[in-house]
C-alpha cells in the first residue's frame, strides 16, 4: 500500500530505490566491509556469541547450585529462551545475509536482523511470543556490548568513487537497484562512512534543515529528507521508496502511476543538470559588469577534485573537523593533518583554501559513543574555538599543520565561534607559539591570512574589533540564525521556527558585509544561504561579493550571478531587510536587470 512521510528537505533531487535500514542504535558503527572481510566479520560475530553463550552457561551452573527462593524457576527458564534465542536459526541466517550479500559490519547486520525479527515478533497473534521480542532484544544487546570489547577492525576510510558498485552490494541477483539509507540518526561521522559511497538518497527520523548531518548529505549531492519522525519505523528493509528532496516527502511503496511520475521529474532534473553543466567555465559576472566569487564548502581533502570540477575558483570552507571525527579519541597528529591539508591544496591546483581550524561539539561530537550528554545545552558549551582553546596542545599541533600545508599553495585560516577579545587574543598568540616552534625545528611553512567565523551575534555586533584583528571574515549563517534566534539547527520539532531570513539575523548579515565593504576588507558568506540560489540577488543585493557553498550548488548560483544586475539590487535589498516580513519581498519579483545601452 502507498503511502507517503513527510519530513524536511534538506538535499534536492528526486531518488527511486529499496530501502536500506540502519538501526537506530547510534551508538553501533555502521560501515561497509570488503568481501575479502567477510569471514573475519562472521568470525567477530560468532565469538562474541560464543561468548555470550558460555556467559549463560557459568551463570545456569551457579544457579542450579542455588535453592529455589534466590534462584526462581522462571530465571532458570528465561536463561534457556536465551540460549534458545542465540542458536536461533533465523537470527544466525539472517546475520550472515546482511553481512555476505550486504557487506555490513558485523554490528550493522546484527542490528538490521533484529529489527526484522522484532517486526515479525510484534505482528505475532500469541501473546507469550510477542514479550520474547524483549527477550531478543536483550541477548543482542548483549553480543553488541561483548563486541566492543573484542578488538574490532578499524573503521575502514570512506569509499571513493568507484571503488564499490551496487553489484557488490547485492551479490543475490537484485543487481543495480538503487539503495535508499533509512536511519533513525545519523551522525556527521556516519554520514562521513557513506560519503560517495553507494547510496541515492537518505532519510531520517530527526534532525533539522541545517544540522550537520544534512549539510554533508547536501554535500553528497542526493537527495535527502530528515526530520520525518517516523521513516525509521514505518518502512522496512527492501521496501521500494522514493525520496522527494524537493518537498521533503518519501513515498513508500508507490504505484505504478506514481513510479512513472516520479520517473519523469527525475529525468527533468537531469536534464537541467545537464544544462548548467554548460556554465562551468563562464565566469561568474553580473549584468552590469561585478565579478562574484563562487567557492566551495568541503569536508575531506579528496573533495578537492569535485570543487574543481564544478567550476569552484577556490575552498572557502575546509570543515577540518571532519578529519577528528569517529577515531575512537585517537586524534590525529601533526603529519597526518599536515598531509590531508596538503593533499587539498594540492588538489587545488593552485587555488586558494580556507581551512577551518576544527569545530567540534555540539551536533558534531568526536565519537557518536561521546555524544555530549553530559552538558545540557552542548551548542552553547565547549564547542570549536572554545574547545581548541580548552586544549593547547592540541590546537598548536593543527596550527602547525596548517601553517605547514602554507607552504604549498595559498592557505587562509578561519576560526570558528569567535565571541570575545580574549579569545582573538588567545588564538593570535597560539599562532605565533606555532610559528615560533617551526622555526626552531627548521621546519618549512608559508604564509597565511587569518579570518575569523562571523556566526555569534555578539561577534556581528562587534564588528570593528573584527576587522581591527582579522585579514578576512566569514559570515556563517547557520549558526548565526541558530544562535539569534535560539534555535537548536539540529531539532526537527523547531525547525519551522529555524529562519535565516528573520529581519534580526538579515540585520547582523547587512551589517557585516557592510562594515567590512567599508574597511576594504574581503568578506564571503560560507553558510547554507550562500548555495540558496532564492538568496542570491539578496546578497548580491547587500553587497557580498564572495559565496562559498557545496560544489552541488554552483551551477545554479552561478546561473542567478549571471542573471543578476547589482546596479539594481542595493535599494532592494536594503527594503528587505527593514522589513516586517521579509519572505514576502523576496518571493514578490525582484528587480528586473536595468535597460543596457
Ligand atoms: C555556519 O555556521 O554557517 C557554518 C558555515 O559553519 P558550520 O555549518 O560548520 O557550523
Ligand atoms: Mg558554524
Amino acid at each position: 500500500m502507498t503511502f507517503a512521510i513527510h519530513g524536511l528537505p534538506v538535499a534536492r533531487g528526486i531518488a527511486i530505490g529499496r530501502a536500506v535500514m540502519m538501526g537506530g542504535r547510534v551508538d553501533v558503527a555502521h560501515y561497509f566491509i570488503e568481501a575479502r572481510q567477510i569471514e573475519s566479520e562472521i568470525d567477530r560475530l560468532r565469538s562474541a556469541r560464543d561468548a555470550v553463550v558460555d556467559e549463560i552457561r557459568r551463570l545456569q551452573q551457579t544457579i542450579a547450585g542455588m535453592g529455589p527462593k534466590e534462584a526462581p524457576h522462571e530465571l532458570t527458564a528465561l536463561l534457556d529462551v536465551h540460549l534458545m534465542l542465540l542458536q536461533d536459526q533465523d537470527l544466525i541466517d539472517g546475520v550472515k545475509h546482511w553481512i555476505t550479500d550486504r557487506l555490513y559490519n558485523a554490528e550493522w547486520a546484527l542490528t538490521t536482523q533484529l529489527e526484522v525479527l522484532a517486526r515479525q515478533f510484534d505482528e505475532m497473534e500469541d501473546e507469550y511470543l510477542r514479550e520474547r521480542k524483549a527477550d531478543l532484544e536483550q541477548v543482542a544487546e548483549r553480543v553488541l556490548r561483548t563486541m566492543k570489547g573484542v578488538a574490532s577492525p578499524a573503521v575502514p576510510p570512506p569509499r571513493r568513487h568507484g571503488s564499490m558498485r551496487q553489484q557488490d552490494l547485492l551479490l543475490d541477483g537484485t543487481v543495480d537497484v538503487p539503495l535508499i539509507l533509512i536511519a533513525h540518526d545519523l551522525s556527521p561521522a556516519d554520514m562521513l562512512h557513506f560519503k560517495q559511497s553507494v547510496f541515492a538518497g537518505f532519510a531520517t527520523d530527526v534532525g533539522g534543515r541545517n544540522s550537520h548531518t544534512a549539510i554533508v548529505a547536501r554535500s553528497m549531492d542526493i537527495p535527502a529528507v530528515v526530520g520525518s519522525r517516523s521513516a525509521s519505523q514505518l518502512v522496512r528493509q527492501d521496501d521500494w521508496v522514493i525520496i522527494d528532496g524537493d518537498a521533503g516527502v518519501m513515498i513508500v511503496d508507490p504505484s505504478p502511476i506514481i513510479l512513472a511520475e516520479y520517473g519523469f521529474k527525475q529525468r527533468q532534473a537531469e536534464l537541467e543538470r545537464g544544462r548548467l553543466a554548460r556554465l562551468r567555465h563562464t565566469p561568474a559576472v553580473t549584468l552590469d559588469g561585478e565579478k562574484i566569487e563562487l567557492l566551495a564548502n568541503i569536508e575531506l581533502p579528496e573533495d578537492a577534485a569535485g570543487a574543481l570540477a564544478a567550476g569552484a575558483v577556490g575552498v572557502g570552507l575546509f570543515r577540518s573537523e571532519f578529519m577528528f571525527m569517529g577515531r575512537n579519541g585517537n586524534l590525529p597528529d601533526e603529519e597526518e593533518q599536515y598531509l590531508a591539508y596538503r593533499r587539498a591544496v594540492e588538489g587545488m591546483q593552485g587555488l586558494p583554501v580556507t581551512i577551518r581550524t576544527v569545530d567540534v561539539g555540539a551536533d558534531k561530537p568526536l565519537d557518536d559513543s561521546r555524544r555530549d550528554a553530559a552538558h545540557l545545552n552542548p551548542a552553547l558549551g565547549l564547542r570549536a574555538i572554545r574547545w581548541s582553546l580548552a586544549d593547547p596542545a592540541m590546537f598548536l599541533t593543527q596550527l602547525r599543520a596548517i601553517l605547514r600545508a602554507a607552504a604549498h599553495g595559498k592557505v587562509n585560516m578561519l576560526v570558528p565561534m569567535l565571541a570575545h577579545l580574549s579569545e582573538i587574543r588567545q588564538t593570535r598568540a597560539l599562532l605565533e607559539f606555532a610559528r615560533a616552534e617551526l622555526d626552531h625545528r627548521g621546519v618549512a611553512y608559508g604564509p597565511v591570512a587569518l579570518g575569523a567565523m562571523i556566526e555569534i551575534p555578539a561577534a556581528a555586533l562587534t564588528i570593528r574589533t573584527f576587522l581591527k584583528h582579522f585579514d578576512f571574515l566569514s559570515i556563517g549563517t547557520n549558526d548565526l540564525t541558530q544562535y539569534t534566534l535560539a534555535i537548536d539547527r539540529a531539532d526537527e520539532s523547531v525547525a519551522h521556527l529555524y529562519d535565516p531570513c528573520h529581519p534580526a539575523v538579515l540585520q547582523l548579515l547587512a551589517g557585516t558585509i557592510a562594515e567590512s565593504r567599508a574597511q576594504g576588507k574581503p568578506v564571503s558568506v560560507c553558510g547554507e544561504m550562500a548555495g540558496d540560489v532564492a538568496l542570491t540577488r539578496l546578497l548580491l543585493g547587500l553587497g557580498l561579493r564572495s559565496f562559498s557553498m557545496h560544489p552541488a550548488q554552483i551551477l545554479a548560483v552561478k546561473q542567478e550571478v549571471l542573471r543578476a544586475d547589482t546596479a539594481r539590487l542595493g535599494a532592494w535589498a536594503r527594503q528587505v531587510v527593514a522589513a516586517e516580513e521579509p519572505e514576502l519581498l523576496l518571493v514578490a519579483a525582484t528587480p528586473a536587470p536595468l535597460p543596457r545601452p
